[in-house]
């Protein structure tokens, strides 16, 4: 797979790269994609920022070189840090200095407007990185809103060898864009900006990632369709239909490598489709963990960021009637995290809330999970399904998004309304067939753990689509 046998050159951008630093399905996108383009023959880089807490011994970070360049008009060096991402030969670089260190990879809501300008910063940075790397990519592959402003730096750069490099930007939620006042302009030398696109002294910077970039993506066949109307556009749907020719859906996969349950050292007891009793192993020892009585009622997972986005409002008491159990693992919005909270405090012995980010305990209840809920409003890709999938737990989903590419009637179940009362029905319906037609339920399960959802099928559209560039 090369260009007149010369490796095609792609430098990767995105601030969340897992393992070194995420929060949900970015982070594991950007480190599961890149090995799978290096493996098919091309010369991908990683670039983010160094973040207090990466660990940077455990990876084995090295620094390699430095480099000085203006923020906000003043002099500023950047230290240049490599390693390669474990259990690849991807190289990845970290950038590090005072603007860019942070303890968090999002910051609260207070403080967004410095979320803004440290990925800003670190876009320019990304670019002017390449001098002292003497890495010049043909194609720079970037992620979401954080590096939405790269399109126009690379316009306003002066250096030939960057203005000639072509970009691709991969929408993995437009709910989150990126809006904050035009100052952040100044900080990074942006002086000629058309007005128009300043809306009250702000701008978007999605909204520019979108109308800069070559080729946009987003990461289901269905959600690049459904961006484009107006209920799901989130106010962006214009400026995608004016570039709905370069725009495409390509379905993500997984790292079925670290997702395995056959090998994973997180879970208590490794099963593949043969040897699916072990499974059952799994939730006993998950339930005991959990501080429960041990029995025979299935467990149905749900592991997720607590956003609006997810859908966990559409739990409630009607739910305590289904013959089942409930575990929640995630975080984020506090005022959903309480709802849930109080909810679960009413049926302590079948619902379960644990307010947190664990990797360990998610491939656990994956693991230990009959079924697995996913609820969401809307949803650009959704890994946990796959993840379920690949675990054995039958996924019942909103059909949305990513949702409705990759769960059919032969592997879960779907409902279409954004009510309670149409999940609780899908729900029951799952669960009537769990405890009645067992046959038909491992049925299921079987054809969830044999779909290949691995990188190598999306990985090649990525391929083809920086090669037609
Ligand atoms: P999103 O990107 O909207 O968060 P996805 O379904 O695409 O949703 O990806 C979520 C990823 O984050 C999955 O790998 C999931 O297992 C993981 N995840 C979400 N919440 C938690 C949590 N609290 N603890 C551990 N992993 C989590």
């Amino acid at each position: 797979m090369t260009i007149k046998n010369k490796k095609i050159k792609v430098l990767f951008l995105s601030v969340e790269v897992a393992p070194f630093a995420k929060v949900g399905g970015l982070g594991d996108v950007a480190g599961a994609l890149p090995p799978a383009l290096l493996k098919l023959g091309a010369d991908i880089r990683i670039c983010l920022p160094l973040y207090n807490f990466i660990n940077q011994r455990k990876y084995g970070l090295k620094k390699i070189n430095s480099f000085q360049s203006l923020i906000a008009n003043k002099k500023i060096i950047t230290n240049i840090y490599e390693t390669k991402l474990p259990n690849s030969e991807v190289v990845v670089y970290f950038l590090e200095n005072s603007y860019l260190k942070s303890r968090q990879i999002y910051n609260s809501p207070l403080e967004k407007t410095i979320d803004h300008d440290r990925f800003a910063i670190f876009s320019k940075l990304a670019l002017e990185a390449l001098t002292p790397l003497e890495f010049f990519p043909e194609v720079i592959h970037f992620n979401d809103w954080h590096l939405g402003l790269l399109p126009l730096l690379i316009k306003n750069s002066a250096d030939k060898r960057i203005k000639k490099i072509k970009t691709i930007l991969t929408i993995h939620n437009l709910a989150s864009q990126g809006i904050c006042s035009a100052k952040v302009l100044d900080l990074i030398g942006i002086n000629k900006f058309p007005a128009k696109r300043i809306k009250v002294g702000n701008i978007n910077f999605l909204a520019e990632g979108i109308s800069g970039a070559n080729k946009i993506t987003t990461v289901s066949p269905t959600y690049a369709e459904e961006i484009l109307t107006a209920e799901q556009g989130f106010g962006l749907e214009g400026v995608l239909l004016s570039r709905k020719k370069d725009l495409s859906g390509i379905l993500n996969g997984i790292d079925t490598d670290f997702f395995n349950p056959a090998m994973d050292k997180f879970i208590f007891k490794n099963y593949d489709a043969k040897k699916l009793e072990n499974k059952a192993e799994n939730r006993k020892l998950l339930v005991k963990k959990l501080g429960w009585e041990n029995n025979n009622l299935p467990l149905a997972g749900v592991v997720t960021r607590f956003v609006w986005q997810k859908g966990l409002d559409l739990f409630n008491e009607e739910f305590f009637k289904l013959p089942c159990r409930f575990v929640f693992l995630g975080a984020g919005d506090p005022q959903l995290e309480k709802q849930l909270q109080q909810l679960v405090k009413k049926n302590k012995d079948r619902f379960k809330v644990l307010i947190k980010f664990d990797e360990k305990l998610a491939h656990q209840i994956y693991a230990s999970s009959d079924l697995f809920l996913i609820p969401s409003r809307f949803e650009p890709c959704g890994l946990t399904q796959l993840v379920a999938m690949r675990y054995g737990a039958v996924p019942i989903v909103r059909r949305t998004g990513g949702l409705k590419d990759t769960v059919d009637a032969k592997v879960g179940f779907s409902f279409n309304q954004m009510t309670s009362q149409a999940f609780y029905q899908a729900a029951e319906k799952a669960l009537s067939i769990f405890h009645n037609q067992p046959e038909l339920w491992r049925a299921k399960q079987l054809a969830g753990m044999e779909r290949d959802f691995s990188w190598w099928n999306s990985a090649r559209k990525y391929l083809k689509l920086y090669q037609n560039l």
